[in-house]
Order: C-alpha cells, then structure tokens, then sequence
C-alpha cells in the first residue's frame, strides 16, 4: 500500500527553479511537498554547476595571476597543487550551501520527498523512494526538472576518461592533454580550471568563433590571451569519431587547420545541455511537451495545464540559475492569487573566464539582423587607469543604443570582473536609462565601471578625458 501524501503546491526539482518556488509558496501560505530525486537540494547549480564551477576558478585565477605577476617583477614559484585539498574547498562550498537549504526548507515546513517522480495524472504523482513509492495529490504543480549534458552518439561514453562537466568538476586527476569538445562557457570554465592545474589545453569548436551567441569583438580578447596559454584552438571543426585506446582517446578530426587525428589522456564533451520534460510522465497529466523535451509556458509560466507551471531550464533558453529563479517566483506568486508575470527585458550572460565575457539586451549581430536602428560606443580599457594599474588592457565596454531614443539596448564586457560589471547595465536597461542618464550618474574613479559610462558619454559626444 503507497504512502500517500497531499500538496497545495507540488515542486519537481529541487534546483535554483524548484526550492525558490517551494520556498516562496510556503512563504506565501501554501503547504508544499518538494520532490528531488538526489540526497542534496540545490539542483545542477549548486551541485555539479555554477558553484563549484566558480570554486574552482577562483583557485585557477590565483595560480593564473601569480603566474602573470612576472612581468610587474614579481616572480613566485610553480604552485604546489594539492588536488585532495583543492576538492575539499570546493565541496565544503556546496555543502555550505546545500545544507543552508535543508535548514531553509525545515524552516518553512516544507516537506522534502526524496525520490524519482512521474506524474500519474492531472492532480497525482509517483515518487519512487528507497523505502516504496509514495504518491503525491496536489492542488497545483510546479516542474522544475531541469537539464541534462547532451551526449554525443557513437563517442565512447561508457570510458571513463570521456568527461562531461560533472565529472570535470569531480576533478579527479589533472591529464596531461585534455581536449574540450564544445568552445561555449562551460567548455571555456573547464579549460580555464585545467589549464592553470597544468594541463594541455585543446579547444574544439564547431561554429567560426568560441562562445557562440557573443558578439565577435568581445570574444577576440578572450581568444587571444588564450591563444597564447593553449595548445590548440580549432574553429569550424568537428569530432567526427573517439576510439578508446590503452595510451588514450584517439581523436579524429573535419576541419580547417586540424590535424586529422590525436591522442588525448581525456576528453570533456560540453555540446550543451537538453531538457528533462520527456521523462517526467507529463502525457500522464496531460502537460504539453515539444519535441526537444522544452515544456512551453506563457508569461505566468503556466503550462497548457492550467494548475500546472513549469519553470527553469526545462521551459527553455537561456538556461541560466538566475532566469529560474525569477521564473520560480512569479510560478508561486501567480498560484497565491497575485498578479506576478515574467517579463524581464533581458537576462545577462557571463562566460567566467579569464578575462571574463558578459553581455545582455541585444547583441550587435541581432542588432543587425533585425534591422534595429542602434549607436554603437566600444571604450577601450587601454584608456582605463585602473584597468591599467591591474595589468589588464586588453578589456573593452561596449554599449549599444536605440539610434533615436538614446535608451540602453544592449551592452558587452570583456574583461576581469566583467560579471559584476554588467549589473549596472541590467539595471539601466531595465530603467529605461539612455545615456545621458549613465553619462551623469557619478562614477568613482578609477574603477572599471567607469568604463560603462566613458562609453555612454563616447554616444553622447561628451566624453573629454579618459584615464
Ligand atoms: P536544475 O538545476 O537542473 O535542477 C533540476 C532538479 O530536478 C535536479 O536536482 C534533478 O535531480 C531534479 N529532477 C529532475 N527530474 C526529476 C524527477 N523525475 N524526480 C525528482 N527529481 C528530479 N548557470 C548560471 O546562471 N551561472 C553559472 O555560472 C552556471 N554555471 C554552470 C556550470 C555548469 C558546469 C553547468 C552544467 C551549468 C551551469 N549553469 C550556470 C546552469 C545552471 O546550473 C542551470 O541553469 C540551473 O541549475 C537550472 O535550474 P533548474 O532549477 O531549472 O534545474
């Protein structure tokens, strides 16, 4: 005989999606059953993701720095690397971070099930657990299944020495040559972690420039200090074929410039991510799934179903933790009866390499393709004291304009900090600023954020110093 159990409001997942949902509906009243089929809450994110991903660059930027410190005539020497120790910063990071949502959700009363769930129907769920399934009625339902690594067929999978990013941040061995097949952010953060471990870096990617979706001039930076550290970069090229072989992964290349073969100690394949919406037994409950498993919803991030939401990477791009995050509050809000909606004018992007890449609203290659009207500011970072005084010029602040309004349509950074620099530009873009509006606004000198107003103050012809 299951256990059964009833919930005003059921959330699948226990991801950034899944526990901001559950949290706020509790918040908000509701009595909420959170399902997730791993021991730890916090999803890919804090698990296998975004955290620990950061964790470990920041031990990479250490090394990566004391290494650039020569040529301020600072000379420290080879770093010694305890990969036991490094591992253990990292995982104390997630647990910090996880167990603080253990006590968050026992605070809230909100009930944890852990175990595998399928919808059965409209109002009921099956969760298998290790002690038996338990079924779940509920009033309303949350989905936030997010995303798995997309596997490439016929690449050796089962090798161990063929990684995807969980097993890279695992960070079980440094190999000598670690080809990353994929040149988009995480492929690019793994590279980085890597390759201030000691590893040979090779890059393979299909399109003609790395991280795809970016405007091209702020990825050359990022290319170009890269270039030098790397051993290989390959555009327009793909991996055709791995052959496991007792020296390593042979690897078999189609594409300008590369070899048609080479040898690897391990291969990481970052191609991106696919939604889990085919294997949550949502026909069950009648819930729409596309064919590439994106589960649509309107700006309530209601499904088809009206009692059923779906939020996070499962209803579709950009599959970032911040964008679920807004979509699991306005999911819990709309179910207590208030007037919430997702209508963000725009989610940034932050590639955390070194130097970092972010960028938000339109890029200039939309831009154009639309046929929108825009002003275009680049501000050179060689013209920023302070980006000078930390040895890094090779940064730049771009910023896009509506030709005739003058509002924020769009901006880029490349450079060190440039995730935390392009706040300011969500938030002038979300305001509605122009750039008059960002050329006034007082900016302490130097920083590198003056940078976003020198290029607002370059579109409204002010500009009369730099340094
Ligand atoms: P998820 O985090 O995928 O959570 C879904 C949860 O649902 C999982 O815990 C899963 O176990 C559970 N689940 C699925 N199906 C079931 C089921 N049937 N029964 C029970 N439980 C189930 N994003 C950023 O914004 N910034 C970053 O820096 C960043 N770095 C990343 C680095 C890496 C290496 C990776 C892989 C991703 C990164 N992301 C980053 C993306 C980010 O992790 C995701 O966008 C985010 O986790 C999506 O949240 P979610 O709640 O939609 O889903």
């Amino acid at each position: 005989e299951p256990k059964t159990i009833h919930a005003d409001v059921l959330v699948l997942g226990g991801g950034p999606g899944g526990y901001t949902a559950a949290f706020r509906a509790a918040d908000l009243g509701r009595q909420v059953v959170l399902v997730e089929r791993y021991p730890t809450l916090g999803g890919v994110c804090l698990n296998v993701g975004c955290i620990p991903s950061k964790a470990l660059l920041h031990v990479a930027q250490i090394i990566h720095e004391a290494r650039e410190a020569g040529e301020f005539g600072l000379r420290f020497g080879a770093p010694e690397i305890d990969l036991d120790q490094i591992r253990g910063f990292k995982d104390k990071v997630v647990k910090t971070l996880t167990g603080g949502l253990e006590t968050l959700a026992r605070q809230r009363k909100v009930t944890v099930v852990q175990g595998t769930g399928r919808f059965t129907g409209e109002h009921g769920m099956q969760v298998e657990t290790t002690d038996g399934p338990v079924t779940v009625g509920f009033d309303h339902a949350i989905i936030a299944a997010g995303s798995r690594a997309v596997k490439i067929p016929d690449f050796p999978h089962d090798d161990p020495r063929l990684m995807d990013s969980t097993d890279a941040l695992a960070l079980q061995e440094v190999p000598k040559r670690l080809l990353i097949v994929g040149g988009g952010i995480i492929g690019l953060e793994m590279a980085t972690v890597y390759h201030a471990l000691g590893a040979g870096i090779t890059v393979v990617e299909l399109m003609d420039q790395l991280i795809p979706g970016c405007d091209a001039d702020l990825v050359r930076p990022l290319h170009q200090h890269i270039k030098k550290q790397y051993e290989n970069i390959y555009l327009k090229t793909r991996v055709s074929r791995i052959e496991p072989e007792a020296a390593g992964l042979k690897v078999f290349f189609e594409g300008e410039g590369a070899p048609e073969s080479d040898l690897f100690d391990r291969v990481l394949v970052a191609v991106g991510r696919a939604p889990n919406g085919a294997l949550i037994g949502a026909e069950n409950a009648g819930v729409h799934v596309d064919a590439k498993g994106f589960i649509p919803v309107d700006e309530h991030q209601r499904t088809n179903v009206p009692h059923i939401y779906a939020i996070g990477d499962i209803v579709g791009n950009p599959m970032l933790a911040h964008k679920a995050t807004h979509e699991a509050k306005v999911a819990a809000e709309v179910i207590a009866g208030k007037p919430s909606a997702f209508q963000a004018l725009t989610i940034p992007s932050v590639a955390y390499t070194d130097p970092e890449v972010a960028w938000m609203g339109v890029t200039e290659a939309q831009a154009k393709a639309q046929g929108i009207e825009y002003e275009k500011a680049v501000f050179p970072w060689a013209a920023s004291g302070r980006a000078l005084g930390i040895g890094r010029k090779e940064g730049a602040t771009k910023l896009l304009c509506d030709k005739t309004t003058k509002r924020v349509i769009g901006a880029g950074i490349v450079g060190p900090h440039a995730g935390e620099l392009i706040a300011e530009a969500v938030l002038a873009m979300e305001m509605g600023a122009d750039a008059e509006d960002i050329g006034l606004t007082v900016h302490a000198h130097p920083t590198l954020s003056e940078t976003f107003a020198f290029a607002a103050e370059m579109i409204e012809g002010t500009i009369t110093d730099l340094y």
